[in-house]
């Protein structure tokens, strides 16, 4: 079987101070965290996950939760165009969970096939009234999801004939999903927001490295080892077997392997496998 390489695609970023994610903990510590998408290769397929967030989910230059945000679909089509492909050129739409910054575009690729889990629809359907009041969801998002021409709704977890692998992965939405890409250095994790960064998998993390390369030193969190939860994660039992598994599926545990939705060294350091 052909073995994968990994792209991670930059689709803007949000402006936010890592307390945030970190409540109590590097409070001053402002950082670009960026949308990310990632683009999966063969040799024979192009598969997109994730799409990025829609240019007027932004409003007066802030996005969730009011933070400074930059993003939208010229984004997601200077990005691909970096790698020589344009949206016409992939093949398959994975979304990691249908919040506004991993399927704000969508309608870009409406006539291929296009995978997420059903309970993520279910989810989008039927939010929590602190995901409505985040806007985790774009209300346009049933919509454009009505319009896809293709939809695979998977219902847990499945292997594909080309080596991938998805998994459900509840806790940040109820059916946020994985996908393990096998490649020449290994198995990696495309963990979407399961975890959003790596800091809620490895909390002992004493540096962080930022979009420009640079690291900065990090407060270590050992009183919630062995993963920590923050307000973005709504189900923190199914949130610990998510991590356990996440845990179980990478070559090493390690963050090198984990590719999160928003950590800025991933866009950084850009190809993996
Ligand atoms: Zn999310």
């Amino acid at each position: 079987m052909k073995k994968w390489k990994i792209t991670s695609l930059y689709y803007g970023a949000l402006t936010i101070p890592k307390g945030f994610a970190t409540p109590g903990v590097d409070t001053d510590l402002v950082f670009e965290s960026p949308y990310i998408g990632y683009l999966l290769q063969n040799g024979e397929e192009n598969i997109l996950v994730d799409t990025g967030i829609r240019d007027d989910f932004i409003v007066d230059g802030k996005a969730y939760a009011g933070f400074p945000g930059k993003g939208g679909k010229q984004y997601v089509i200077d990005a691909l165009a970096k790698e020589g492909l344009k949206p016409s050129d992939i093949d398959k739409v994975f979304y990691t969970h249908l919040h506004n910054d991993h399927a704000g575009n969508a309608l870009m690729f409406k006539d291929i096939p296009t995978y997420f889990q059903k309970d993520e629809y279910s989810n989008l359907l039927n939010q929590i009234p602190s995901q409505k009041i985040r806007r985790d969801y774009d209300k346009r998002t049933p919509d454009d999801m009505q319009q896809l021409s293709s939809v695979f709704m998977i219902n847990g977890n499945f292997k594909m004939t080309n080596g991938l692998e998805i998994y459900k992965t509840p806790g940040h939405s109820l059916g946020s999903m994985i996908i393990v890409v096998p490649t020449e250095k290994g198995r990696y994790v495309i963990t979407g927001d399961m975890p959003h960064i790596c800091v809620y998998m490895f909390p002992m993390m004493d540096e962080y490295q930022l979009i420009d390369g640079s690291f900065v030193k990090i407060t270590p969190m050992p009183q919630y080892l062995p993963f920590f939860c923050s307000g973005q994660i709504y189900d923190h039992w199914a949130a610990f077997d998510s991590f356990y598994l996440i845990k179980s599926m990478a070559e090493e545990f390690k963050p090198e392997y984990m590719l999160t939705g928003h950590d800025p060294w991933v866009i950084f350091r850009h190809n993996f496998g």
